[in-house]
Parts: structure tokens; sequence; C-alpha cells
């Protein structure tokens, strides 16, 4: 079994953003600016958004926090979107789900312009992206796909069960998987909350994506031997463990499960910080108009 370790590929992703950026200020071109815009004081929400921030430090980006109270109005968060929209020295930028209920995420969303969609939520983004198109390919997948890559996974005829079909994850890692690239080509079986024996499909998986948001979901008699499996759930448990009184618990339980794969991604230090990375190098394209020119 071998661990795939996110968070080493993270910091060299990280590493070769923070060289470049440094010959485009050798270059006198502009230096990348990501800002974001996070609404309450969801203390999940809040560790993600500092976290990109500090990947932002760490690369030599600018960056930008805007805060609203989780009472603001949908009007004013559209507002909010609209002047990033309109300053022309953001080159990309979030918006953090999930938002308070009264707020329509979808239309936030399509307010953002397509090429300063970082995140690549835009439908714009997830058409080109399933159009196989120039995108923004949404973090977490695009993090996936470079992690299976640096670790030399092979994905040609291989048989992927992803485990999810949210919009942000599930349904592009399926997609993505399927698409005839180099790291794609797999036959792909998407499994939600509807799907029948769904343990009949992940024991014939030669990869499982599973990201669910139900911790520990995955046990060892649901996946073959030599199996691949990248566990992207992030669960908040309590915990006397830890100095914030929680930690992060991933879909899969993995004491039972990693003596039986190929690879495996831990939680945390697997899928979550290549996610960052992911977004940083989606906003160093941006910056570099590589997509939308
Ligand atoms: P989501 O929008 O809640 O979607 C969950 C999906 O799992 C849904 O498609 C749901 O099916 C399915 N599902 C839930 N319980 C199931 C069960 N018992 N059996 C079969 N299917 C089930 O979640 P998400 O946004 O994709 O996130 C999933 C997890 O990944 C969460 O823990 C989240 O925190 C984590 N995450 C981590 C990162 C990272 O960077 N590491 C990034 C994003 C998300 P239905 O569609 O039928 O409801």
């Amino acid at each position: 079994m071998q661990l795939i370790d996110g968070k080493k590929i993270s910091l060299l992703l990280q590493e070769q953003i923070a060289k470049e950026v440094k010959e485009l200020i050798a270059a006198e071109k502009k230096q990348p600016h990501l800002a974001a815009i996070l609404v309450g004081n969801d203390g999940g929400s809040e560790t993600y958004v500092a976290a990109k921030i500090k990947a932002c430090e760490n690369v030599g980006f600018k960056s930008t926090l805007i805060k609203h109270p989780d009472y603001v109005t949908e009007e004013k968060l559209l507002q909010s979107v609209i002047d990033l929209n309109n300053n022309p020295d953001i080159d990309g930028f979030i918006v953090q789900l999930p938002l308070p209920r009264h707020i329509n995420e979808h239309k936030i969303i399509e307010t953002i312009l397509p090429s300063k969609d970082v995140d690549g939520f835009h439908p714009i983004n997830v058409g080109r992206m399933v159009l196989n198109l120039p995108c923004y390919v949404s973090a977490t997948p695009f993090g996936i796909v470079q992690l299976l890559e640096k670790y030399n996974i092979e994905t040609k005829g291989k048989h992927c069960v992803v485990l999810g079909r949210s919009h942000i994850v599930g349904s592009p890692m399926s997609i993505l998987l399927a698409k005839n690239t180099a790291l794609g080509n797999c036959t792909v079986t998407l499994c939600h909350s509807k799907t029948e024996n769904l343990i009949e499909h992940t024991r014939k998986a030669d990869i499982i994506i599973c990201a669910l948001g139900s911790p520990e979901f995955l046990k060892a008699d649901m996946v073959k031997d030599g199996a691949v499996v990248i566990d992207v759930g992030t669960t908040r448990v309590e915990s006397t463990e830890t100095k914030s009184g929680f930690k992060l618990k991933g879909d899969v339980k993995f004491d039972e499960v990693a003596p039986k794969c190929s690879f495996i991604t831990p939680v945390p230090g697997g899928v979550g910080p290549m996610t960052i990375a992911s977004l940083i190098k989606n906003t160093l394209l941006a910056a570099k108009k590589e997509i939308y020119r």
C-alpha cells in the first residue's frame, strides 16, 4: 500500500507557482490577485478561506477577503460579486459555499464572470469542461486528477466508481475520468443515495472516489484487493484530542481499508491540500489570461 501524500504534492505545486510569480514580477507583469467572499461565521468555511489566503501568501499572490454577516441581503452580495467582476486588479475570486438559505446560490455563481470564476462553478466553465474546451476545472476534481498523474496511476480501461454526484465534486469527477484524455478513459459508475446494491459496484472498482460527507462509510468488505481509494470526505467531528475541539473525518474507514489498497489518500493531508493548490493554479492561469484571453 502506498499513501498518496497530497500535502507534499500540494507544496511542490505551490513552489512551482511561486517561482512563476517571481518571474512575472521580475518581468514587471502584474502580481496575481485572488479575492474571496465569505458570508457568516461558519467555522469550516472560515478555516477553508484562511487556508486559501495563506496559500496566496506562500506563492506571492495578492489576496483580498470580503466578509459579510450571515444576514447579508442577496442584493448586497450580488453587488460584491459585480464589484469584483469590474475590478481590473482582481484576476479571480471565489464565493465560499455554502451560503445562507435565503440566498440563491445559483444566482450568485451565475453572476461571476466566467473568466474570473477560478472555482470553476459557473455553468459556462462546467459546460466547457464537459466539451473538453479550455476552462477552469473545479478545484477538488482538478486536484484529484493531478494526484493520480503524479503517482502514475493508470486510468485507461479501469473501472472507476465515484460515490456522490454533487456539482462540485462527484459529477465533474465522473466526467473528467471518463474523458478520452491521457488521464481519463475510465469506465465510470456514478453512485448516489438512490443507488441499489452500492457494494456490488464498489467491490468491482479499480479506483474509488469517495465524496459523500458520510464519515467512515467505505469499509474493507466494500473494496477489492489492490484498489486505488481517493477519500474526498471531510466531516468535522467533535474531538477532545485537538486544541480546536474538532477533527476531520474522511468517508473511508482508513485503518481497515488501507491494507487492501494499492494507493490511498489520508484525511487530512490527501485531497484537501490539493484543492487549495488547484485553486491557486487556476488563479495563475487567470492572471496569465491562458483560458479566457
Ligand atoms: P454533497 O453536495 O452533500 O453531496 C453528497 C453526495 O453523496 C450526494 O450525491 C448524495 O446523494 C451522496 N450520498 C450521501 N450519502 C450517501 C449514501 N449513504 N450512499 C450513497 N450516496 C450518498 O457533498 P459534496 O459537496 O460533494 O462533499 C462531499 C464530501 O466531500 C463532504 O465531506 C465535503 O466536506 C467534502 N469535500 C472536501 C473537499 C476537499 O477539498 N477535501 C472539497 C469539497 C468537498 P444524493 O445526490 O442522492 O443526495
